[in-house]
């Protein structure tokens, strides 16, 4: 009897050894393994994350994307904001932009666009062919000139790599129209299995054009378009996304009203995880290619958010 209890304790003190000489934990936390038992992090050169930050500068939009030392910055929110949006860059380690995009001239996009490229190394540089008359983009346009850069024309289905992800261009799909913010230049992001679109202020007549232009829509994320508004963020535009999680950027009791009554209600029957920058600051989305973190919780819709607060 105590010869088998002897045994038996060998045998334990044995498998532990074993256990601890093929598995031991890397100094990044994960496990990893020596020999040829499966490893987790060891064989994937490619692991790298991506984040997306959806700054808060009050009303407008300025979002910026980091894959491995590259950076894109979408729109600039107002030139009042542009201190704020340029102290954030720089606390995140911003040196040089690779690719800015100013989505359509209206300055809650562009008008903090010129202190950016007068503060940071710029590569690529891309804008519609909208035009205004707007003391703000024709400043825009000097300072962009001022700094020998030249503007790139958005061309619809051309991808450009960013770090370990890309993006394609996905509007604007015509050249003439009515209202800037169709002019607006989209994008879909890719990272492994992650999506993200980002459509400036593009109303449902551009977004019924993306439709049909043959890209496949379908995304994890969506940046509501025109900061949560009921002009655009269609019913068919969400069918083709079908996104889980999808972000407003707006100012808290702006003029406009957004985010519409009804955008909250497709939310909240869309089962959306909701993300608001007029609500809850900067939003910070982190994708690993198959799954993506935030910073915050969703946003809670409440009975207020689906009453219209004006006529
Ligand atoms: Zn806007």
């Amino acid at each position: 009897m105590k010869k088998r209890l002897i045994w038996i304790l060998l045998a334990s003190i044995l498998s532990l050894a074993i256990i601890s000489l093929l598995v031991h934990k890397g100094p990044d936390g994960f496990i990893k393994t020596i020999g040829n038992i499966v490893s987790f992090l060891e064989d994937d050169d490619d692991y790298s994350s991506l984040k997306v930050h959806f700054i808060d500068v009050g009303q407008g939009d300025a979002i910026l994307i980091q894959s491995d030392d590259s950076h894109i910055l979408i729109d600039a929110g107002e030139r009042h904001a542009s201190d704020t949006l340029i102290g954030y860059l720089k606390d995140n380690g911003v040196t040089k932009l690779d690719y800015v995009i100013g989505t359509h001239p209206h300055s809650d996009h562009i008008g903090g666009l010129a202190n950016v490229i007068n503060n940071f190394q710029i590569g690529k540089i891309i804008m519609s062919n909208a035009v205004s008359t707007s003391k703000t983009f024709e400043e825009l346009l000097d300072t962009i000139a001022d700094n020998n850069l030249k503007i790139t024309k958005p061309i619809i289905g051309t991808e450009y790599t960013i770090g370990n992800a890309s993006f394609i261009i996905i509007a604007p799909n015509e050249s003439d129209y009515k209202n800037l913010n169709d002019y607006s230049v989209g994008i879909k992001l890719v990272h492994k299995e992650n999506t993200f679109v980002f459509t400036g202020d593009a109303e449902t007549n551009s977004e019924n054009e993306m439709l049909q232009n043959g890209i496949d829509l379908k995304a994890d994320v969506f940046k509501l378009a025109h900061h949560g508004s009921s002009t655009s963020n269609s019913d068919d535009f969400l069918n083709a996304l079908d996104p889980h999680i999808c972000i407003i950027s707006a100012k808290k009791d702006n003029s406009y009203g957004h985010p519409h009554v009804e955008i909250m209600k497709a939310m909240k029957d869309r089962d959306i995880h909701l993300y608001r920058t007029d609500e809850q600051s900067t939003i910070i989305l982190e994708s690993d290619g198959v799954t993506i973190k935030s910073n915050k919780e969703p946003y809670k819709i409440n009975d207020k958010d689906l009453i219209r607060s004006k006529p």
